[in-house]
């Protein structure tokens, strides 16, 4: 199989997998307990806090580590929410933020919560002045996502950061397909809350983290013990946390390399795609865009067709999002661009990794190729 879906989750690198295995064989002590067995569990949540607050820029003590991005999305906007102690508090997001954003802001405006939802260019920005002509007196909270998952679009996070930063409101961003991809910085950015999911760069599913700037107040979104300083409660997930850290140990050392190898990869596959379909279209920001990221609107074809057929031959990519695939339904980022059903609907994401050979991506781009011929 040739794997091209990086961005719906990655494969855990090898040395992962290794910390990952020891830690759920030999450190199964509770972090909790005072014993030997319990401090050296302890120690390696710590080591792995300060590996992922390292690539974060921040803090250790700022890193609280969650069960993924979704949850730390729902924990950043609710309890941003709720410390504001206003029911109609106003909440700047954009249109093509994960369902994790936007599902939350459906359930906070249910609670009485005031919402802006900004569109972005065709090219899928969100510009900082758009963010900054709806900041209202009640705004407490401005959500904008580092970069695109489906789209690859990175956003001028720094920009906005400067915004929210000189109108005193808390800043999040969901960073879940930026983080070990390319530079994120929360201090230069302004970033007071950041959501990341470790499976999306070399970890394991099911463990992220929501960074919060020391000095925010906001509560816990999961009640119970005295973890992650009170904040997240309940036992933490050590052989996760273990391999969190250990990814973003290699991330840290090797991202410049890695994202060089992505883009020359990625310009590769674009411009095949250029010559064998020549009426094929690519969504996004060309240059403000995720190494990984190729998304591709075929006129005529049915994407989610073509990923069934390109699977038989033995290539896994996606069309729109994971979340919605399985469904018939156009995705949001590609009316929110913009394109039309038809359009959203013939819509292709190939998303590599540095794993990924030249090879593969010709043999991927001719298949696709192949495909759009029989589809249309
Ligand atoms: C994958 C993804 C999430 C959800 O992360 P999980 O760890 O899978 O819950 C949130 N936001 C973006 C942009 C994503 O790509």
């Amino acid at each position: 199989m040739i794997y091209l879906d990086n961005a719906a989750t990655t494969r855990p690198e090898e040395s992962v997998v290794r910390v990952m295995e020891e830690s759920l064989r030999d450190e199964y002590g509770n972090p909790s307990s005072v014993y030997r067995a319990g401090a050296a569990a302890r120690s390696l949540v710590d080591r792995s806090r300060d590996a992922v607050a390292r690539l974060a820029g921040a803090l250790s003590d700022e890193i609280y580590f969650t069960s993924g991005g979704s949850e730390a999305d729902n924990w950043a906007l609710t309890a941003a929410y709720e410390a504001s102690g206003n029911p109609h508090a106003h909440i700047i997001t954009t249109a093509i933020e994960h369902h994790a954003v936007l599902r939350t802001c459906d359930y906070l405006k249910k609670r009485g919560a005031e919402l802006t939802i900004l569109e972005p260019d065709s090219e899928g920005r969100i510009s900082a002045e758009s963010v900054e002509r709806a900041i209202r007196p009640e705004t407490v909270l401005i959500s904008v996502m580092t970069a695109n998952n489906e789209i690859g679009t990175i956003e001028p996070v720094g920009e906005i950061g400067d915004v929210a930063r000189r109108h005193g409101i808390l800043f999040h961003t969901d960073a879940v397909q930026a983080f070990g991809h390319i530079p994120v910085d929360v201090r230069k950015m302004n970033i007071d809350m950041m959501s990341v999911s470790a499976h999306k760069f070399g970890g394991p599913k099911g463990v992220g983290m929501l960074f919060i700037r020391r000095g925010v107040r906001i509560g816990s979104f999961i009640r119970g013990g005295a973890q992650e300083r009170g904040r997240r409660a309940g036992t933490e997930n050590v052989p996760g946390i273990a391999g969190f850290g250990e990814a973003a140990g290699l991330a840290c050392s090797g991202m410049e390399k890695y994202a060089s190898e992505e883009k020359e990869l990625r310009d590769y596959g674009i411009g095949l795609i250029h010559s064998l379909i020549p009426d094929a279209e690519i969504n996004g920001d060309l240059t403000e865009r995720l190494p990984g990221n190729i998304s591709v609107t075929i006129p005529g074809m049915d994407g989610a067709l073509a990923v069934m057929m390109m699977d038989r031959r033995g290539i896994a990519v996606s069309s729109g999002s994971a979340c919605s695939s399985g469904s018939t339904d156009p995705s949001h980022v590609m009316k929110a661009i913009g394109r039309s059903d038809r359009q959203a609907l013939g819509t292709v994401r190939i998303s590599l990794s540095h794993h990924n050979t030249r090879e593969e991506i010709e043999t991927a781009v001719k298949i696709l190729a192949d495909v759009a011929d029989t589809l249309r």
